[in-house]
């Protein structure tokens, strides 16, 4: 189950130096080119900006536990298998904290954010907003439902 990719992290500090003056930008020809370049698919500068911008009053464990998810689920939403861009990568507590859960690497997700916000909707017109925006399959609802009941929620019903 855990046999992920890790990011050898001493490839990361060597390469480091090299990247700064480089930006992401989806504009130029350049940019783009390094929006591509990456490690067996990782979008490396993603990876580094999530390292270089922690969430604050979250643990070192778990901001570590977020990149060690982004770089294992390949950059990919777990629930609709999607590659995430920068600001759709949320990292999610599978047992929330007030319900006692932890910030270790198997209770977080790495997921996309309107998934998120699906798996902690509440509010029948928010659910309904969200799922005409994910479309998504029937497994992929059972998946959000799953993450749904940790977090003691109903499930979503679809007809
Ligand atoms: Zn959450």
């Amino acid at each position: 189950m855990f046999d992920l990719p890790v990011v050898p992290i001493g490839y990361v500090q060597h390469r480091n130096p090299m990247w700064k003056r480089k930006s992401i930008n989806k504009y130029t020809s350049k940019g783009r080119e390094e929006i591509h370049r990456n490690l067996k698919g990782l979008d490396l500068n993603i990876l580094f900006y999530l390292m270089r911008n922690p969430i604050q009053n979250c643990s070192i464990e778990y901001n570590d536990n977020r990149i060690s998810l982004y770089s294992g689920q390949m950059g990919k939403c777990a629930v609709t298998g999607r590659r995430l861009i920068l600001e759709e990568i949320h990292c999610h507590h599978k047992i929330p904290k007030h319900l006692k859960g932890d910030d270790g690497y198997p209770n977080l997700t790495i997921i996309h954010v309107n998934v998120h916000r699906l798996v902690h909707a509440v509010h029948t017109d928010t659910i309904q907003r969200l799922l005409n925006a994910l479309q998504l399959t029937e497994y992929q609802i059972r998946r959000v439902n799953n993450l749904r009941k940790l977090c003691e929620l109903a499930p979503i019903k679809v007809n």
